[in-house]
């Protein structure tokens, strides 16, 4: 068998069969690099000639191991999620993993959030759902990686916070934690040049550090890829319905008990009981919703999903919906995790249907 080759920059061992997986070289550039004497894998590759890191993907397993060695380091974890994911983007035992370290919450993607939306109150919400998910953040901060909102108000917190330590960037997949770095990198580093170390100790993970201005680092981890997303569901044609480019409008439509909303062929929500009212709909602007009769819904699905019903765009992909039925107290958001959320009045009974695998669940309302 042939020998393994290793990047100079970060360590990991290099392949050239998955693109999505730590140590990623195309086949043409490992021949360059060996002829050199140089070689980088591609993400270091362009992290040295462009100031750019790429997202580097892991299994459950070593992004569970490198994270819970955090807690035996002195550290500020700044935990990224998707404002419009909120649910599917939480790490499950997140404060056993950062141990005693403290926590900057970061909600990305504040730009898809509608124009009505106040920030310091989704802010508080965020709160609300980390708390949920046992952690009690130092900071929270709601940023736009893409247009670069706030994320200068993200680096204050960070320096605020540092204290002299180390800061390590946590998130999922998807959560656009790369595109945040890039941003921290084009923001605070400036001129001064980007390098790329080693391994976290006791693990294979192969971790990207950026040099912050107290000789401390900057961080990168692994993402998981969060299992049950509902881009597993989806054609390529189809997925720029989960991840919504443009600021959502929210789509009011007044039900009556006894009515149901489509949300393409991938989600469904009956009104089963409560009074008359406006339910909101949060999901991809250019998501069909389609209202019926909830008597008739199971029939109209069979007969339109894939055709009238899209996503998805073909027959062959339709999949079968799950029923999650709830009795809701107070107003809230059912979730379709990954699609989106529609509000529901207090008092009401609801169900909400997704594809086998992909959650719906009850929150507290976001707005
Ligand atoms: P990572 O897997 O967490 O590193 O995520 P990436 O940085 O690769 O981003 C995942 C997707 O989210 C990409 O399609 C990005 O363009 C998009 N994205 C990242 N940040 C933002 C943001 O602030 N707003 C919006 N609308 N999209 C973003």
């Amino acid at each position: 068998s042939k020998e393994p080759l290793y990047c100079i920059g970060c360590g990991a061992e290099i392949q050239d069969t998955d693109p999505d997986s730590v140590g990623y070289t195309p086949t043409s550039a490992i021949k360059k690099g060996i002829d050199s004497g140089k070689l980088y894998c591609q993400r270091c590759f362009k992290l040295r000639h462009y100031n750019q890191i790429e997202p580097s993907r892991v299994s459950n397993d070593e992004f569970l191991k490198l994270l819970s060695k955090i807690s035996e380091t002195n550290s500020l974890v700044v935990y990224v999620v998707d404002v419009f994911d909120v649910d599917g983007s939480m790490i499950p035992g997140i404060q056993r993993f950062v141990g005693k370290n403290p926590i900057i919450l970061v909600g990305n993607k504040s730009d898809l959030l509608p124009s009505s939306f106040n920030h310091n109150k989704v802010k508080d919400w965020l709160r609300q759902m980390a708390n949920k998910n046992g952690i009690r953040p130092i900071d929270i901060e709601l940023v736009s990686a893409k247009t670069n909102q706030s994320v200068d108000d993200l680096l204050k917190a960070i320096s605020k916070h540092q204290k002299g330590r180390n800061v390590y960037v946590v998130g999922v997949t998807n959560v656009g934690k790369s595109t945040l770095i890039n941003q921290i990198i084009q923001q605070s580093t400036g001129e001064k040049q980007v390098i790329t170390t080693s391994k976290f100790p006791g693990t294979t993970l192969d971790l990207i550090k950026i040099p912050l201005e107290d000789g401390k680092e900057l961080i990168d981890t692994p993402g998981v890829i969060h299992e049950g997303q509902m881009a597993h569901y989806l054609g390529s044609k189809d997925l720029k319905y989960v991840s919504p480019q443009k600021r959502i409008k929210p789509k009011t439509y007044q039900l009556d008990p006894g009515q149901t909303l489509f949300l393409g062929a991938i989600g469904r929500f009956d009104f089963i009981s409560g009074e008359r009212h406006g339910f909101t709909v949060y999901a991809d602007n250019n998501l069909m919703i389609h209202r019926t009769k909830l008597e008739n819904a199971d029939e109209f699905f069979d007969k339109h999903a894939g055709e009238l019903l899209t996503p998805p765009t073909e027959k062959d992909n339709v999949v079968e919906l799950q029923r999650h039925e709830f009795k809701v107290t107070d107003r809230s958001d059912l979730v379709i995790e990954g699609l989106g959320w529609i509000t529901v009045p207090k008092g009401s009974t609801v169900a909400g249907y997704a594809p086998k695998g992909v959650s719906v669940l009850i929150r507290k309302a976001m707005f």
